[in-house]
């Protein structure tokens, strides 16, 4: 069988760093707050290139504390619109309505399956304060296009950046590109800890400090509360952790672009489309996605011939039962509220089995398997 994703073996290659790292904490008797947080935010912003990071409990909440923080701050206010694209994971939308600010959908270019820049003006208005740009799937996003757009608009832009760890835009790391960033340091990321992890990385230290303030109850002195803050802390486990891992990211990454390299090399059949090609290095493959009409049969085909695909994602954020208000032909800024492009590609996406430890072997099987599936008579 091989599966998606190994997590096991994903760890296990850094086993002997991880438990040295997690000793550490256990003869240290320090859980919270203490030296390896502070250590791994240092090393994160190196590794990001961003003045600051903040180290938080989970990606999720570092978007949602991005926007807090900026709410706080002045510089957005609840009934602001955000830009963000319509394909993305729920939690880039849920911090969006966690702060009462109103989520524009952009639909996707069908080709790189990445925010559409040239659907973005017609949706701008007077109250278009930001961009959250997701880098989906491990797929920088950013472009010129979008540079000029939030030049010309006044947009804050903004980067989640859960699933690119690592990823570049020119020579900036992704996660350094706008105002700040979210990470989440979930399992199954291209950076994962051993549980639930994330940090904002910025060059605002004003920010920064808020939103350090904001994760640890609104306080920066104990029992002293500035804002009606939250607790979202990276414990120092998971930084401990992070830190065995992190050194390690961009060898991992190698390993996810020569797996993607098999398949973009291999893979050849008619009902199947590959994503485009580019820039390596603007791509970390946290998901190899294919596009089929015949998704489901091909990922029936899979695994009965031993091979584990999952589906990114099998429901847009619009058709969920939380988000009535997101669908349907009610008007924001007098807008059909449809999703064709974004539907359709819930409908045709399969993801396949890249890792940092599959193996060249394991990819041509993958491929030869996919080559082998009957055609469409
Ligand atoms: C995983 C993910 C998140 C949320 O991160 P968690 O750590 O699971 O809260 C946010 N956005 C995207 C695009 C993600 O893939």
């Amino acid at each position: 069988m091989i599966k998606f994703l190994d997590l096991k073996k994903v760890n296990d290659a850094h086993g002997p760093e991880i438990r040295t790292a997690v000793d550490r904490v256990l003869s240290s008797g320090w859980y919270l707050q203490g030296n390896e947080n502070a250590a791994f935010e240092k090393e994160f912003a190196e590794f990001i290139g961003t003045d600051h990071a903040v180290g938080v409990a989970n990606g999720l909440d570092a978007l949602t504390l991005i926007l807090r923080g900026l709410i706080e701050l002045g510089r957005l206010k609840p009934g602001d619109e955000v830009i963000v694209p319509a394909n993305t994971f729920i939690a880039t939308i849920l911090a969006i309505t966690e702060n009462a600010l109103v989520p524009v959908l952009i639909e996707p270019d069908p080709a790189t399956l990445q925010i559409d820049p040239k659907l973005i003006e017609e949706r701008i208005s007077k109250r278009t304060k930001a961009i959250m740009l997701v880098h989906l799937y491990g797929r920088c996003a950013m472009n010129q296009e979008i540079e000029q757009i939030c030049k010309l608009y006044d947009l804050i832009l903004l980067e989640d950046n859960a699933q690119a760890h690592g990823c570049y835009y020119g020579d900036q790391r992704t996660g350094s590109l706008g105002l700040a960033a979210g990470h989440s340091f979930y399992p199954g990321k291209n950076l994962g800890a051993m549980g639930d992890g994330g940090a904002v990385t910025t060059n605002d230290k004003e920010l920064a400090n808020t939103i350090r303030m904001l994760a640890n109850y609104g306080s920066s002195k104990k029992y002293e509360y500035r804002y009606k803050g939250r607790n979202s802390r990276l414990d120092e486990i998971q930084a401990a952790v992070l830190r065995a891992k992190l050194p390690h990211l961009d060898d991992d990454n190698e390993n996810r672009r020569k797996i993607a390299r098999i398949y973009y090399d291999r893979i050849d059949h008619p009902d199947i489309t590959l994503p485009p090609t580019e820039d390596m290095r603007r791509n970390v493959f946290h998901i190899f996605t294919i596009l089929t009409e015949r998704r489901d049969e091909l990922k029936k085909y899979l695994e009965e011939n031993g091979v584990e695909t999952l589906i990114h994602y099998p429901v847009p954020p619009h058709k969920q039962e939380c988000y009535p208000e997101l669908s349907g032909m009610q008007s924001l800024n007098e807008h059909p509220l449809t999703y064709p492009i974004t539907e359709n590609i819930h409908l045709r996406e399969l993801s396949l089995p890249i890792s940092p430890v599959l193996t060249e072997e394991e990819a041509l099987r993958v491929a030869t398997l996919i080559n082998a599936f009957p055609k469409r008579l």
